[in-house]
């Protein structure tokens, strides 16, 4: 079936609305025109892509899973995931930082309504989603989520270390957050801290998703930024001393996002989009690069040998069978998938991430020595494509044991 886009997005060829086919339509002309060109300079100095999320805000796509009825774009999951990869595909730094900011409208918006909330929840969140999303809409804020800690908090297997302790009028934040993407960007960190109750028994069911305003009281950034890929996201340490902030920056009430986080797993699954394109960006300088039409390059003469044409169809067979599964999990994500929707779920998720770095690898190996040079695209997407696999709380490996123990158990089936 025709697209009727002039060109075929990281997700393929398909029966996209007329939303979805502006939606990425944007998102390819900017990351072609503008994206693509600059992707070398964020990565050279590990520096956040500012001017990417100019284009962005003047775009509308900061707004993009804001609710229209609070002055967003409106985009569904699918939506969102499809527009990611095409983001990734120009700009891998830009397309994971944007991830950051944009599940915290997503999850905020869309994703909540499918989350089991008692009716005070319910209308608590109705009463502070909207100040969020104002700032999104009106001043073009930029959230980040920090989650991580270096232990397995983030994997969702402990309480998180980072506390919130009930005060009047709000709650004061303790702790430390690694691997901060959007660092010293962000106007807000969406914060996931476990609230200190003062008995010593911190509960995992007990996690504050809460917003901290970028240069309040007590919160510093710190640490090197030196990283193998991925060097745009800028992502360095917060530590949190005593950091006061009002009822009103909790994105969600107490306690759903532990509910959300089982109700709706495909929400991690919104790392994933970004090594698609990624594996897109490899195939494509693959293909341009043995057709001698990258730019300012000499002809190279190797597509003629059959193994440079084996090589470029093994990496569209694999980039068809990512983009397939992805495409599946994308349209199956819902609150409490069944058992096999959650395998195809994980499936899906390893294939990309593992499958960027089998791609980016292959790609290398098949231009040759050449096309690894630093003024060319191949060695950085190598390096980036590299990264997916390693972020929690699905890593490839977390997927696979996730995979092999749910389907060796059934929920809360135990050996003697
Ligand atoms: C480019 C990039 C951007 C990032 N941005 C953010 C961000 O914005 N916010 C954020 O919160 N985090 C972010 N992260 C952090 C990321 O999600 C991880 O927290 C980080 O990579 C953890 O690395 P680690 O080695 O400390 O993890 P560890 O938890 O120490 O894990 C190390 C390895 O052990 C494995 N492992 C861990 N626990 C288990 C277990 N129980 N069983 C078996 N194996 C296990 C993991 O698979 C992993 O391979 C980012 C990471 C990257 C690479």
């Amino acid at each position: 079936m025709s697209t009727g886009l002039d060109f075929c997005p990281s997700v393929g060829d398909a029966p996209f609305t007329p939303q979805q086919r502006e939606w990425l339509s944007v998102a390819h002309t900017l990351g072609r025109d503008r994206f693509a060109a600059r992707a070398a300079q964020w990565d050279e100095t590990a520096s956040f892509p500012f001017a990417n999320y100019e284009d962005l805000r003047q775009a509308g796509l900061l707004r993009l899973c804001v609710p229209q009825a609070h002055g967003g774009l409106g985009a569904d999951y699918a939506s969102y995931m499809m527009v990611a990869a095409e983001i990734g595909r120009f700009c891998g730094a830009t397309a994971l930082t944007l991830n950051m900011h944009i599940c915290s409208t997503l999850w905020t918006g869309v994703l909540v309504d499918g989350i089991p909330m008692s009716e005070a929840q319910r209308a608590e969140h109705q009463r502070r989603a909207p100040l969020h999303f104002a700032r999104v809409v009106n001043q073009g804020a930029l959230y980040a989520q920090p989650f991580s800690e270096g232990t397995a908090a983030a994997a969702g297997r402990a309480p998180f270390g980072t506390t919130a302790r009930k005060v009047a009028g709000g709650w004061v934040i303790n702790g430390r957050k690694i691997w901060a993407s959007l660092s010293g960007a962000a106007d807000y960190y969406g914060v996931l801290c476990t609230e200190d109750r003062g008995d010593d028994k911190p509960d995992p069911r007990d996690t504050l998703y809460i917003a901290v305003p970028a240069g309040v009281a007590g919160l510093a950034i710190s640490g090197d930024w030196n990283p193998m890929g991925m060097r745009g996201t800028v992502s360095r340490t917060l530590t949190f001393n005593e950091v006061f902030v009002s009822d009103d920056e909790q994105l969600m009430p107490r306690g759903v996002y532990f509910v959300g986080a089982q109700t709706w797993p495909a929400m991690f699954f919104t790392l994933a989009p970004t090594y698609l394109g990624v594996a897109q960006a490899a195939y494509d300088f693959t293909v341009s690069y043995l057709r001698g039409e990258v730019p300012g390059e000499p002809p190279v003469k190797r597509r003629q040998y059959p193994t440079k044409q084996l090589a470029v169809a093994q990496m569209r067979i694999q980039l068809e069978n990512m983009k397939s599964i992805f495409w599946r999990a994308i349209h199956e994500a819902k609150p409490h998938p069944s058992r096999d929707e959650k395998m195809r779920l994980y499936a899906a998720h390893y294939s990309v991430m593992e499958g960027a770095n089998d791609l980016a690898r292959l790609a290398i190996r098949t231009c040759g020595g050449q096309s690894m040079m630093k003024h060319l695209p191949l060695e950085r997407l190598y390096r980036d494509s590299r990264c997916g696999a390693l972020m929690l709380p699905w890593t490839a490996e977390l997927v696979q044991d996730r995979m092999g123990r749910e389907t060796l158990y059934a929920p809360g089936e135990r050996d003697e």
